[in-house]
C-alpha cells in the first residue's frame, strides 16, 4: 500500500458511482470484476478483497487486474495521483512486492521469447537434416544419421511441444534447458 493512503480513495477515483457500505473492517461494494448482485467486494484500508473468488491484493494488484497493466505502471500510476515523485516513495515491504512482481514477469517474458526462438530454430534444424537426407540418403554426412537415428522423435516431440504443449510441458522443457 502506498504509504498513509486509503485505498478507499484510489477504489473511489476508479471505479466512480460505486455505492460503498460502511462496516467494521471497511466497506462494503459491487465487485468490479465480476457481475455482482449483492456485494461482494470488501475495501480496507490497504487493500480488498472479493468474497466471490476474485482475489485480494493491494491497490498495485486492483489496477493491474482492473486496467490490466504492468505492476511497474500501476504503482507508478497511483504514485502520480498523490503527486508522488516516483516508486520511491513505496513502502520498503511495498517495494519488495514490486520488485517481485517484476521479477515474475521478466521470467515470463524471457520464456515467451526462448519459446518463440526454439521453435523457429528447431523447425529450421528439423528441415536442414531432412534436406540434407532427402537428398544424400543414407550417404548423407554421419551426425546428420545419428540426429535421425538417435534424436529424431525427440526432436520432433519438442517442436509438437512448443506448438500445440500446454504452458506447464513447455516450461518443463524450458527448465531442464532441453534444447
Ligand atoms: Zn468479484
Amino acid at each position: 500500500m502506498v504509504k498513509g493512503k486509503d485505498f478507499t480513495e484510489i477504489f473511489k477515483a476508479y471505479v466512480p458511482g460505486a455505492k460503498l457500505r460502511r462496516v467494521q473492517k471497511g466497506y462494503l461494494t459491487n465487485c468490479p470484476f465480476h457481475s455482482d448482485k449483492s456485494p461482494s467486494f470488501m475495501i480496507y484500508r490497504d487493500g480488498w478483497r472479493c468474497f466471490a473468488g476474485c482475489g485480494h491484493g493491494d491497490a498495485v494488484d486492483f489496477l493491474v487486474k482492473l486496467n490490466n497493466q504492468r505492476p511497474i505502471e500501476a504503482a507508478k500510476e497511483i504514485a502520480g495521483m498523490y503527486g508522488f515523485a516516483d516508486v520511491n516513495d513505496f513502502t520498503p515491504k511495498q517495494r519488495k512486492l514490486l520488485a517481485e512482481k517484476q521479477r515474475e514477469e521478466e521470467l515470463l517474458k524471457a520464456f515467451r521469447k526462448w519459446e518463440r526462438e526454439t521453435f523457429v530454430r528447431l523447425v529450421g534444424f528439423r528441415d536442414t537434416i531432412q534436406k540434407t537426407l532427402d537428398t544424400y540418403g543414407l550417404d548423407a554426412p554421419e551426425p546428420v544419421l545419428e540426429i535421425v537415428r538417435d534424436y529424431w522423435p525427440q526432436l520432433n516431440h519438442c517442436i509438437e511441444t512448443l506448438a500445440t504443449g500446454t504452458d506447464e510441458e513447455k516450461l518443463a522443457l524450458f527448465k531442464w534447458r532441453l534444447l
